[in-house]
C-alpha cells in the first residue's frame, strides 16, 4: 500500500532523457516505484495528460525573513517551488548577535527592498549561531523545503560589530569569521555566499560587510567551504562598474575557485540591447575557468523586463528623437503625420539605424500584445515584421496602419533584456548557465517580483518561443542546481529520492497578472503573482498545492548538507 500514486502522467524526470508515460508511487516522504504500478495507495491521483517533474528548485532567494511569517514561501509555492535556497549574496540573518539585529535588517532594507516595520515586526531571533538558525526554523511549520547558505557580512558583522563597515579584518577576526563559516556548513548550510557589488549599501547608506573584504580573507573562507568537501560559493559582484572593479572581481574569481575547487556561481548575464555583445564575453568567461579546469557557472534570469505600450502616450521610443518629436504633439496633430508618407519613411530610418540604448530598434522585437478591435485579435502574439510580412507592407506600414486603425489603443510589448532570441537561446542552453535568478521574497514593493521564473521558462520559453525542449528546460530547474548544491535526494524522479513533485499542464502552464496584496506584517504591501496551469505541488510526498489552493498540510524540511557529496 503506497501513500500516493500520480496515474498516467508523462515523465519528466529530471535528467533531460526524453519522458514517457507512467506511474509514480511515493511511500513515506520518497519516491518507490516509477512504471505501471497496480498496487493500492491511499491517494491516486489521475494526472493523465499532463506533466510530472521533480519540484522546482529555486537556488537564488532572499527568502530568510518572509519563512518566519509565510512558511509557504508564498506565491512560490503555486509555481510548483518544492526547495528554496536563502542566504544569497552575502546576506543571512545567522550568525547574530543581540547588538547586531538592527546592522542586518537595514541590509535586507535597502538591498532587497523589504520594509523595515515587517522585518522588524516578523523577525522573531531565536538564535544567535548559523545552525541555532536551522534548529529554530526546523520547529515550526514549513510548507517547503530550505537550504541555507552562510552570508559574509553576517559572519563580518558577528566578528568584527560595525568595524565590518568600516575597514579590512586583522589576522585575529578573520579566524573568528573562519570559524562561524566552519560552524555553519558543520551544521548543515549549503556553501558560503558573498558580495562585492558595488551598488549595494545598508540603509544607513555604508557599503555591506562584504565589500570591505581583503582577498586573503576571502581566501580563507572561502577554504573552510573547499574544506567541508560540501556546497559551495555564490558571488554576487553586479555590474562591472570601473576597470579597477573588473581586476577585482576576477581576483575574487580566481582566488575563490582556487581555495575551494567547489561549484562557483557568479556571473549574472543576460542579454540587453545597450550591450548587445556583454553576454557573449561574459559566456566566455566562464567557458575559460571551465577549461582551466575549474566549476564555475553563472546564472541568468528567465524574466525579461517586458513593456507594454500604445502610440497614444508612451515614451517607450523617446530615445529614438525621431519619435519623440511625434509622441509630445497633440494626439490628432500625431494621427495626421503617422500618415503622412514622409513622416513615416523618416521613422522607418530613424527607428532601425543608430545604437540602441534600451529600446531594440528592431521590428522583430516589438509585438502585438493586445488589439482593441475584435477584427484584429487574431493578431495578437505577432511580430510588426511578421505582420509586416503577412500583409505584404514595409514594417512601419504594418505598424502605423494598425494603430492608425485602432486609434492608437494598441498595446505593443518589447523588452529591455532578454529580448534578443538567439542570445537568449545561446545563454540558456550552455552548460554553464543556471536558470533562475528570482530573488524571491525581495523587492516586494516592485511590480515585477521574483515569482514564477520557471513558469515564465515552460510556458513563455519553451512552449511560445521553443528555445529549448521540456525534457531540457525542467533539468535545468532541477536536476542542474541540485547537483550544484549537493541536493543529493532531490531533483530527479527516481526510485529512492525524495517524493517532490510538481504536475502542471504544458498547454495552459502560464503566469498569472502581478497583484498586490497587503499580507506582510505590520500590513505592509507587497507585489506576488500567481500561476495557472499548475495542477498539484508535492513536498516530500505530500499534496501541498492541490488546483491553486494550499491543501493545509507542511510537509517543508530544513535541509542539511550532512554527508559528503
Ligand atoms: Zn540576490
Amino acid at each position: 500500500m503506497y501513500d500516493l500514486i500520480l496515474k498516467g502522467g508523462r515523465i519528466y524526470d529530471g535528467s533531460g532523457l526524453p519522458s514517457f508515460i507512467g506511474d509514480v508511487a511515493i511511500r513515506d516522504g520518497r519516491i518507490e516505484e516509477i512504471g505501471r504500478i497496480h498496487a493500492a495507495a491511499e491517494h491516486v491521483l489521475d494526472v493523465e495528460g499532463l506533466a510530472v517533474a521533480p519540484g522546482i528548485i529555486d537556488f537564488h532567494t532572499h527568502f530568510d525573513a518572509q519563512l518566519w511569517w509565510d512558511p509557504l514561501a508564498s506565491t512560490s509555492h503555486e509555481h510548483g517551488v518544492t526547495t528554496v535556497v536563502t542566504g544569497n549574496c552575502g546576506l543571512t540573518l545567522a550568525p547574530c548577535k543581540p547588538e547586531s539585529r538592527d546592522a542586518l535588517i537595514g541590509t535586507f532594507v535597502r538591498v532587497e527592498a523589504m520594509p523595515r516595520a515587517s522585518l522588524q515586526a516578523g523577525i522573531p531571533w531565536k538564535w544567535s549561531t548559523h545552525g541555532e538558525f536551522l534548529d529554530a526554523l526546523e520547529r515550526k511549520p514549513l510548507g517547503l523545503n530550505v537550504a541555507t547558505l552562510v552570508g559574509h557580512c553576517a559572519v563580518r558583522q558577528y566578528a568584527m560589530g560595525e568595524a565590518s563597515v568600516e575597514r579590512e579584518a586583522n589576522d585575529a577576526e578573520i579566524g573568528e569569521m573562519e570559524e562561524l563559516v566552519r560552524q555553519g556548513m558543520n551544521a548543515g548550510a549549503f556553501g558560503f555566499s558573498t558580495n562585492s557589488n558595488q551598488s549595494h549599501y545598508r540603509e544607513d547608506g555604508k557599503p555591506v560587510a562584504s565589500r570591505f573584504a581583503a582577498l586573503d580573507e576571502i581566501a580563507r573562507l572561502c577554504r573552510v567551504v573547499g574544506e567541508s568537501q560540501r556546497g559551495l560559493v555564490q558571488f554576487t559582484h553586479g555590474a562591472f562598474a570601473t576597470p579597477e572593479h573588473v581586476a577585482h572581481i576576477s581576483q575574487w574569481y580566481d582566488t575563490i575557485l582556487k581555495e575551494t575547487r567547489r561549484p562557483l556561481i557568479g556571473e549574472s548575464i543576460r542579454h540587453r540591447w545597450s550591450e548587445p555583445d556583454l553576454w557573449r564575453r561574459q559566456l566566455n568567461d566562464v567557458e575559460e575557468r571551465c577549461r582551466q579546469g575549474y566549476a564555475a557557472y553563472a546564472m541568468t534570469s528567465t524574466r525579461p523586463s517586458m513593456r507594454r505600450w500604445t502610440l497614444k502616450d508612451s515614451n517607450r521610443l523617446d530615445e529614438i528623437s525621431a519619435w519623440k518629436n511625434l509622441m509630445t504633439m497633440p494626439p490628432e496633430l500625431r494621427k495626421e503625420k503617422f500618415r503622412e508618407p514622409q513622416t513615416r519613411a523618416e521613422l522607418a530610418k530613424a527607428t532601425t539605424q543608430g545604437k540602441p540604448i534600451n529600446f531594440s530598434r528592431r521590428w522583430d522585437c516589438i509585438s502585438i500584445k493586445k488589439t482593441a478591435r475584435p477584427e484584429n485579435q487574431k493578431l495578437e502574439g505577432k511580430n510588426i515584421e511578421e505582420l509586416a510580412r503577412m500583409q505584404t507592407k514595409s514594417a512601419i506600414d504594418a505598424f502605423l496602419d494598425l494603430a492608425l486603425a485602432e486609434d492608437l489603443a494598441t498595446t505593443f510589448e518589447d523588452s529591455a533584456t532578454q529580448g534578443d532570441l538567439h542570445a537568449v537561446k545561446e545563454i540558456f542552453s550552455s552548460p554553464h548557465v543556471l536558470l533562475g535568478q528570482s530573488d524571491a521574497g525581495a523587492h516586494v514593493a516592485n511590480g515585477n517580483p521574483g515569482f514564477g521564473y520557471s513558469t515564465i521558462m515552460l510556458a513563455y520559453w519553451v512552449r511560445q518561443r521553443q528555445i529549448m525542449s521540456l525534457e531540457d528546460a525542467i533539468k535545468k530547474l532541477t536536476f542542474l542546481p541540485a547537483s550544484l548544491f549537493g541536493l543529493r535526494d532531490r531533483g530527479l524522479l527516481r526510485r529512492g529520492m525524495a517524493g517532490d513533485v510538481v504536475v502542471f499542464d504544458p498547454e495552459t502552464i502560464d503566469l498569472a497578472e502581478p497583484e498586490k496584496v497587503e499580507d506582510l506584517p505590520e500590513g505592509a504591501p507587497r507585489y506576488i503573482q500567481r500561476a495557472k496551469g499548475i495542477h498539484y505541488t508535492i513536498v516530500n510526498g505530500s499534496v501541498l498545492l492541490k488546483n491553486g489552493a494550499h491543501s493545509g498540510v507542511y510537509p517543508g524540511k530544513v535541509l542539511r548538507s550532512a554527508e559528503k557529496t
